[in-house]
């Protein structure tokens, strides 16, 4: 994404002022790299890495820390090969093989020039088209300090809309790229995250966890930064998380002043128009003495906001230093000048610097700093203008990305557990590294934001698809491996609109139930069928109790049996179509009326619910073994999209929620209702209108109430564009509190019209109140807790006590002016689309326990395979198995395996983690620290050797060390590494601890 946009609503740009910035063509390549490699041998080379190779400043005087950089998303208005290739540059001029080429020769140029990089998706891209005298100089670049990597991960992530365990994986892709190639050298030591739209907690907890010194980033709320610069907090520490120990997720953060654009006038990008240096005096176009002028003024004035003598300037923006000679060359003059005036008085030092070494001469200035424990969302850059549409624009992508992101981990564990016999087999090759590395771009902060062009997003989800193959291929080497059965397998993608050719078609078929949970699952199979009766048997060849169950909205009747899947392991199930007399012609599934006889409800051991006679929506959750019922009403609204107004030309788009009055038209003010009870699962069919539609499920069992909603194609044909909520409302005292996690992890609390850290002038009171939600949002009165779950990331809120909404869909017709250029339509016809939301109900002290379980239980959903049956087996005379459990052992509810992948030829990564935060379930001791013996843990392998690293496995844990900050709060205690000891795995609440073990795998017949 791009810039600030100016409050008028002009389309954002990425170079502030200048005008026409997409216009002019770019200068002629430079020199080639080669010519200047004998320049470069003449450069010294015994500086060391790290800080040791950053730029003498002036300590007595204010430093200006000019920082060369570029900022290439990967993905916006155009794909991530044309943006790296320069194709279709009629839409955006961007080339990033251009950038890196040209900023190379630059830095040769001249050795007190410096650039950082960021994007490994597309610096791996380029690196592997360079010659080994080109690398070999590259590597000479990045061992001076001359080249710096900010960041490295394989994007720079979205923080609203993406999951932590995706951020984990990406940043690890990225980073593991940078120490494979530059080693030491190569490991950025500040996170930069110039552009996401709003940061959260989470995120900067991660990036501590992963050993960065720092972190800076460009949006915060406009009067958020007003605040800050007024008291001096544009660089705090923060401390985020609140159970880790500090100062393990405490992270020294701070706020570029300007976004991070050159400031005004000094762009000397070729996608700029500024006014370069001209230094000769006796040019009519001179303009040194006044540039000078102008720039002491400016750094004086930023001085001002920052605490110590030192202040950073970001020269460059989106995708400039295509031509890096022009940056650099005015730069260049640019420093002499200004330096040179210290001869006549000047105070002021600038130099090239990269934010590593600006970092560090903060971390000399030995102050103590304020610390943040809250986050920056939502951000608004104006008045009226929230950006808080995106925590829900194209909620089929982003329900794509959380699929595949459960994919990923079935194909890594699978990868892990079976070895190479997974990647070649009777199938051909497959490897996870496809999906992982699209999975990686989906993070991107334009990605699964969606806030790409349309075109883009279709590409996003092209690579996901092509990601799945490879992935498919291996879990098939696998399961004919570890079931000794070569099995003609067949993957259903289209389960969520009850489609599966199949089971469809076939009289006999097996299923195959994969459960990538650290404990055993009991799940609930829902399979497309012809008509008739099955006769399901599991894997000890017992019969098990099917239903087929008819849809009202649906031809397709779904076959459902329980399934039982051991830990981090699979059942096989076979299902046999049992000949029946069937009539010919089937009753028509009318609709009810809208009044049924009697007050309709669905029950289980645990749970009823029940629903109002009138209206047809849900009216009470009964928990019946804690005795609680709370009135919960739950029905669909939507917000007009404001087109602007006079309060503000600001409209409603894929970036920003800016509804047109505060209040929702409901959908319908009733649902038709049609009602489904069998011994497998009880339904209430719910239909609003021809485009909204819910079904309320209940299975034996279960603690929770499943909502599955369709929405869509949202009807625009009124030319209002429309944004969906699904709203619950009860009469809980909230006192305008509620609280939602960050990145699917720890939870923050959220006030309405509020904000921890500085005084709000609240100017849009639904979309000022909006937060992201990735995967849960609660509202309580202390004793009673009503929880929602979520399947992707959506925006939600609570505007009123007892109330909590979600934003499921949304369809505009207006852009919304950050540079997108389309209103967000998705198609002609428009998107349908469909997920669940899983309601809890439960005492206060009693919902964690809950929601933690359920959410996990739902991110790593258990993969369902199919097959014809009756392969031939995979070992010449071995029995086939219909059960497997990669687990001697199951680890205990508080521990998620958090990664289990391949890293190398005989050596695994293993994450663990503790689920639950300090203090959050004291009922049942999830909340207290856990310990294992992992020794003998995995059934098809044995640990040899194991090696504690940092969270992105880019540096052992024994010798990683972070900057040393003082918080205003006090120093914060010297932490001990402690000793690894593989029988004794201790887990803090909420610690991630991540390991890179040698493995042996088993011979297994
Ligand atoms: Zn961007």
């Amino acid at each position: 994404m791009v810039v600030h946009a100016p409050p008028l609503g002009v389309g954002a740009c990425g170079c502030w002022g200048s005008m026409g910035r997409w216009m002019s063509a770019p200068s002629p390549p430079l020199s080639p790299v080669s010519f200047l490699f004998l320049l470069l041998l003449a450069t010294p080379r015994a500086w060391a890495s790290g800080y040791e190779t950053c730029p003498v400043v002036q300590p007595d005087m204010l430093n200006v820390h000019l920082v060369a950089h570029t900022h290439d998303d990967v993905g916006w208005l155009k794909t991530v090969d044309q943006y790296y290739y320069g194709i279709k540059n009629d839409v955006q001029h961007a080339g990033v093989q251009y950038i890196l080429d040209s900023v190379v020769s630059a830095l040769l140029a001249e050795p007190t020039r410096r650039f950082i990089y960021v994007e490994m998706a597309f610096f791996s891209r380029w690196w592997r088209d360079q010659t080994n005298a080109t690398q070999e100089i590259v590597r000479n670049l990045v061992h001076q300090g001359r080249l710096e990597f900010a960041n490295g991960g394989w994007v720079m992530n979205d923080e609203a809309a993406t999951h932590y365990g995706a951020i984990v994986d990406q940043m690890t892709l990225g980073l593991r790229f940078l120490e494979d190639t530059f080693g030491n050298d190569g490991r950025p030591r500040v996170a930069w995250h110039i552009d996401p739209f709003g940061h959260s907690r989470e995120q900067a907890s991660l990036f501590a966890q992963m050993g960065f010194d720092g972190f800076f980033f460009g949006r915060l709320d406009y009067q958020d930064k007003l605040f800050r610069k007024e008291r001096r907090e544009m660089e705090q520490v923060w401390r985020a998380s609140a159970s880790l120990r500090p100062p393990s997720a405490d992270l020294f953060t701070g706020v570029l002043p300007n976004n991070y654009n050159p400031p005004e006038g000094l762009c000397w990008d070729v996608l700029c128009a500024d006014q370069p240096v001209v230094d000769d005096p006796r040019s009519p176009e001179y303009n040194a003495k006044d540039l000078v002028s102008y720039f002491l003024k400016l750094a004086n004035i930023q001085g001002q906001y920052y605490r110590t003598n030192h202040t950073m300037m970001t020269m460059g923006s989106d995708f400039q230093y295509e031509n890096a000679n022009m940056w650099f060359k005015n730069l260049d003059k640019l420093i002499k000048l200004v330096n040179m005036q210290q001869a006549n008085g000047s105070r002021v030092h600038v130099l090239y610097s990269t934010p590593a070494c600006y970092l560090w001469e903060l971390n000399k200035a030995n102050l103590t700093w304020s610390v943040k424990e809250d986050d920056f969302f939502p951000y608004a850059d104006g008045p009226h203008m929230f950006w808080t549409g995106y925590f829900s624009s194209r909620p089929a992508l982003k329900r794509y990305e959380r699929l595949s992101y459960n994919f990923l981990q079935v194909c890594n564990q699978l990868e892990a557990l079976v070895g190479p016999a997974a990647n070649v087999g009777p199938y051909g090759y497959g490897d996870s590294a496809h999906l992982n590395e699209a999975m990686a771009v989906l993070q991107h902060h334009d990605a699964v934001s969606g806030t790409s062009k349309q075109h883009v997003a279709d590409d996003y989800a092209r690579q996901l698809a092509a990601g799945w193959g490879p992935c498919e291929v291996l879990l098939s080497n696998a399961l004919a491996k570890l079931s000794g059965s070569k099995e003609s397998f067949s993957f259903c993608h289209f389960l969520n609109i009850s489609v599966c050719p199949l089971s469809q078609t076939s009289a006999h078929f097996q299923v195959t139930i994969y459960n990538p949970l650290g404990r055993k699952v009991d799940w609930m199979v829902r399979l497309p069928v012809s008509e008739g009766l099955f006769l399901v048997k599991d894997p000890s060849n017992k019969t098990v109790l099917s239903k087929v169950v008819e849809l009202p909205s649906s031809d397709n009747p779904e076959l459902l049996f329980p399934a039982s899947v051991p830990a981090l392991g699979f059942s096989i199930y076979s299902v046999t179509q049992v000949p029946v007399w069937r009539p010919q012609a089937r009753p028509p599934k009318p609709w009810p009326q809208k009044f049924g006889p009697s007050v309709l409800s669905i029950k289980n051991e645990y749970l009823q619910a029940t629903f109002h006679p009138d209206t047809g929506f849900l009216r009470t959750i009964e928990v019946l073994d804690r005795k609680l019922v709370l009135p919960v009403s739950q029905a669909f609204f939507w917000y007009n999209a404001s087109t602007g107004d006079k309060q503000s030309d600001q409209a409603s788009g894929a970036y920003i929620f800016r509804p047109s009055r505060e209040k929702p038209f409901p959908v319908s003010h009733w649902a038709q209702t049609h009602l489904v009870k069998t011994a497998l699962v009880q339904e209430v069919h719910q239909k609003f209108s021809a485009w909204c539609s819910q079904v309320v499920r209940l299975y034996p069992g279960q603690r929770h109430l499943e909502l599955e909603w369709t929405v869509g194609p949202i009807p625009v044909g009124d030319k209002w564009g429309k944004e969906i909520i699904s709203r619950f409302d009860t009469p809980l005292k909230t006192l305008g509190s509620f609280y939602t996690d960050s990145n699917g992890r720890e939870v923050l609390k959220r006030r309405r019209d509020y904000r921890p850290s500085w005084e709000l002038n609240q100017t849009e009171p639904v979309a000022g109140n909006y937060y992201p939600v990735n995967s849960r949002i609660y509202i309580t009165d202390g004793k009673t807790q009503l929880t929602v779950l979520t399947d992707r990331s959506q925006g939600g809120s609570s505007l009123r006590d007892g109330s909590l909404e979600l934003m499921v869909h949304r369809r505009l017709l207006k852009d919304d002016a950050r540079g997108v250029g389309e209103p967000l339509l998705e198609s002609k016809s428009g998107v349908w689309v469909r997920g669940r939301h899983l309601v809890l109900l439960d005492t206060a002290c009693d919902a964690a326990a809950g929601h933690r379980l359920l959410a996990e239980k739902e991110l790593l959903a258990p993969q369902v395979v199919l097959a014809p049956g009756g392969g031939p087996s995979y070992h010449f005379g071995a029995a086939p198995r219909t059960q497997f459990s990669g687990l001697s052992r199951e680890l205990p509810p508080s521990v998620r395996l958090l990664t289990l992948a391949r890293w190398g030829p005989e050596t695994l990564l293993l994450r663990l983690e503790h689920q639950f935060a300090l203090g959050e379930d004291s009922r049942h001791n999830l909340s207290s620290p856990v310990t294992l013996d992992i020794r003998d843990l995995f059934s098809t392998f044995t640990i040899t050797r194991l090696q504690e690293t940092t969270l992105a496995a880019n540096q052992l844990r024994a010798s990683a060390s972070r900057l040393k900050w003082t918080p205003e709060t006090g120093p914060t205690a010297h932490l001990t590494v402690p000793r690894l000891d593989p029988a004794s795995i201790t887990l803090q609440p909420m610690e991630i601890r991540t390991f890179v073990a040698s493995v042996q795998w088993k011979v297994s017949s």
